[in-house]
């Protein structure tokens, strides 16, 4: 029977793949005439899913194991991991689930398009549907109260709005009053320099030896493509793939999005063989996988050890650099400046994006916000925590995809990230004394072995508190 529901989790694997493999397309290669026949194969494949999860079969699978003491930990987390999800699924009416897969297919092309012409009344009417979708399955799964916490609790299993109110709360004040005295200040940064013409080949091979150090294999186990907004999938962790996407009047950009990007994709790769197929085989969650990517992105890729090596390399790959003093670039790299859109915002700035949507999420679904004021509250909001205001919604409500296929919940991971990852590199700099001198040398691998045996190797397990 063992091998009965190895198999069976297998299968769900699969489909699992399936559909990522066909999200991955959508986004990078997809012609535009495709979509209504995609969504419709998206929907099928995504009922197909559905009914395995909550199938009868599974059921008797699940309570047979449930019942047997002598498994193994991987077994035995396999079926906590599969109940939790039965459970959830379960409760969501299959023509419902259907539905909403199929709406979240076309609300994404909605997107894409209200962005492309920076008209959010094009969006609007489908992230009604994916609001009200949400909301009922919050209803589904018992939470009558506050549904946002049942959409925080699938990306970071147990956070809520009352423990994030507090953190986000918190962390709110600390950035804008120290963002006050920074702008008070009169130290000015030069940073026109990053936004010469910098030819997208340069700028590819720079990324990729980047990668190379930071230990992603992209070259036999994964892939880097381009997309509007940059993303990490994969399918097993033989096949992890990034996309990015290239500004060549900011070479900034595709940097910082690889590096982030390379992050995740290290996670995905180092996840232990004996893992795959098992539905264990994903990251811890969502806030430790952004931990991994904002880690990468900023305490590494934006220090002094890290530029020490790659400045050089840099300055002979592009012309960019000429003349400029490596304190003038390490300056540059980490100006402080509010901005609008939050994948090119500085590292002290960036969490006050996170906290804006988060703050919009929650009035959302507790019914305190109409979607069709969202375009209002957003930039008030920006005026008032950055200080800056969105010319179009282009540049402001729309800039983010996260909304259109529905996942709501997901951007305080980033925040939470952040935090989790200013804890890690504490702590790696007390397990590895010279890993200042080991990053200046660029020996990412020291790097690479503590996130793979402290973070990556621990995965989506149920921990069953004894
Ligand atoms: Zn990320």
């Amino acid at each position: 029977m063992l091998d009965e529901l190895k198999d069976y989790l297998k299968k769900l694997e699969y489909i699992n793949s399936t559909i990522a493999l066909l999200d991955w397309d959508v986004m990078v290669n997809m012609p535009e005439k495709a979509e209504k026949y995609r969504s419709e194969m998206l929907g099928y494949l995504s009922g197909e899913y559905y009914k395995m999860t909550t199938s009868e079969k599974l059921k008797q699978l699940i309570e047979h194991f449930k019942a047997n003491d002598d498994l193994d930990e991987i077994t035995k987390s396999s079926i906590d991991k599969i109940e939790k999800e039965y459970n959830k699924t379960k409760k969501i009416p299959e023509e419902q689930y259907k539905h909403y897969k199929i709406a979240a297919s076309l609300s994404y092309s909605a997107w894409e398009e209200a962005k492309k012409k920076s008209d959010f009344s094009i969006f609007a009417p489908h992230l009604e549907k994916m609001v009200e979708y949400n909301k009922k399955f919050a209803k589904y799964w018992g939470f009558e109260q506050n549904s946002y916490n049942a959409l925080l609790d699938i990306y970071e299993p147990s956070i809520t709005t009352e423990k994030l109110d507090v953190v986000f709360g918190e962390l709110r004040l600390a950035i804008v009053d120290l963002l006050k005295k920074i702008n008070a200040s009169n130290v000015s940064v030069d940073t026109e320099y990053f936004k010469k013409y910098c030819p997208k080949e340069a700028q590819q091979k720079f990324g990729k030896l980047v990668l190379d150090k930071m230990g992603y294999d992209y070259k036999k186990s994964g892939r880097i493509d381009e997309s509007t907004h940059p993303f990490t999938t994969n399918f097993g962790n033989k096949d992890v793939r990034i996309t990015t996407n290239y500004d060549e009047n900011d070479l900034r950009k595709a940097l910082y999005s690889t590096i982030h990007e390379g992050g995740h994709a290290i996670y995905e790769q180092n996840i232990p063989d004996d893992l795959q197929g098992t539905m264990l085989a994903e990251g811890a969650s969502m806030a430790i996988h952004e931990s991994q990517s904002r880690f990468y992105e900023n305490l590494i890729g934006k220090s002094k050890e890290f530029w020490t090596y790659f400045y050089p390399i840099a300055q002979n790959e592009f012309n960019n650099f000429q003349g400029v003093s490596f304190d003038d670039f390490y300056r540059g790299l980490n100006e402080v400046k509010p901005s609008l859109i939050r994948i090119d915002a500085d590292e002290l700035t960036y969490s006050l994006h996170i906290i804006i949507r988060y703050e919009i999420e929650k009035m959302l679904f507790n019914d305190d916000l109409e979607v069709k004021d969202i375009p209002y509250i957003w930039n008030k909001k920006y005026e008032e925590y950055l200080g800056v205001k969105p010319k179009n919604d282009s540049e402001g409500v729309l800039q983010d995809m996260h909304w259109s296929d529905g996942s709501f919940g997901y951007f305080p991971s980033y925040a939470l990230g952040n935090l989790y990852g200013a804890q890690f590199l504490n702590k790696m700099k007390k397990d590895i004394l010279d890993l200042d001198e080991q990053i200046e040398e660029g020996n990412l691998k020291v790097v690479h072995e503590w996130l793979k045996n402290n973070i990556h190797k621990h995965v989506k397990r149920q921990i069953t508190p004894n």
